[in-house]
């Protein structure tokens, strides 16, 4: 476990056209496993589970290529706590990159159709899911809960020792990072920094309750947040060829990896914000790269991408 991860310092032509300095903070190398943002969001979770003695399981939800889940089944099999992942979409999945590998670590996979993973927020489901699994912890989608705040707020007091910044973008799933990132500012810093959240999947304006919902009362009071919604690049998992060729050419001139699902589009949002004039000159960024380049197993795996564009290292099955 690599923690505090480190900040590098980005070169890139453009940050020099807009006189910007730009940084980034590696939470994709926190771990070899368990993807960044995922690890800051299961740790208190898991910390809890332990604690409990009447807890003896945990389970969570994800669609069949989930960072999360992947994340998850390992997190839990390295901490011994039997997990069960309950799946989008039909049994044929459990063979992919990203199933397997939960197999691997022995999760329970449950799969479920779109009608039925819809109801995963609804409290009348988790009561029926709970009464199956009387000793289970149930976590959410993605990992956010409220105990996954103070983990992702970490980030923030990381920060402080790192680096002086004005503005920190990140990518934005179900809220969960941004909210613990707004947290740690308000907790840590007098004069709270600029957050912007790039949403990466469509219509994603209900992102900013969902992001309210998860704050503690006294993060409230930090105003200078946002998610922005305009750079999804078609919704959640697509992008155009055009898109991965940007990723791509910034991942060859910055020497850092950035996957097309999350941390690219944010990599897309930074360099179009730039071109419209957004930032001042002198502006301090720091992108948070939250890890998730499990991903590109599926996506290699389905011919989306290759290999040979992604030099990723992958683990072999
Ligand atoms: C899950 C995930 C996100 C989104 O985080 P939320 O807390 O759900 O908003 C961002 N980046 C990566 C790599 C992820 O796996």
């Amino acid at each position: 476990m690599i923690s505090p991860s480190k900040t590098q310092h980005l070169q890139h032509p453009f940050f020099d056209e807009y006189k910007v300095q730009v940084s980034v903070k590696r939470d994709d190398s926190i771990h070899p496993i368990i993807s960044g943002n995922k690890w800051r969001k299961l740790k208190y979770n898991l910390a809890f589970i332990k604690q409990q003695k009447k807890i003896t399981g945990a389970i969570s939800f994800g669609g069949s290529y989930s960072n999360h889940i992947h994340a998850f089944a390992f997190a839990c099999h390295q901490q011994g706590i039997p997990c069960i992942g309950i799946i989008r979409g039909e049994a044929g999945y459990a063979d992919n990159y990203t199933l397997t590998w939960a197999r691997h670590w022995g999760m329970q996979l449950h799969f479920v159709d779109r009608k039925t993973y819809r109801r995963r927020h609804d409290s009348d489901y988790i009561t029926e899911l709970q009464k199956q699994f009387p000793n289970y912890f149930i976590i959410p989608e993605g990992g956010s809960n409220e105990l996954a705040i103070p983990g992702v707020a970490e980030v923030m007091s990381e920060l402080k020792h790192q680096c002086q910044f004005d503005t920190l973008l990140t990518p934005v799933g179900s809220g969960g990072t941004l909210a613990g990132l707004i947290t740690g500012d308000e907790e840590h810093n007098e004069n709270v920094h600029k957050l912007l959240g790039v949403a990466v999947l469509k219509g994603a304006d209900y992102l900013v309750d969902e992001v309210k919902a998860l704050l503690p009362e006294k993060a409230k009071r930090h105003q200078n947040w946002q998610v922005l919604t305009e750079y999804h690049c078609g919704g959640y998992a697509k992008f155009s060829l055009e898109d991965a060729k940007r990723i791509l050419e910034f991942n060859h001139i910055t020497g850092v990896d950035f996957e097309p699902v999350y941390s690219g589009k944010m990599v897309l949002a930074l360099l179009n914000l730039l071109a419209q004039g957004y930032f001042n000159a002198g502006e301090r960024i720091v992108l948070l790269h939250t890890g998730g380049m499990q991903g590109l197993g599926g996506m290699i795996e389905r011919g989306i991408l290759t290999a040979e564009q992604w030099p990723i290292p992958l683990i072999d099955r």
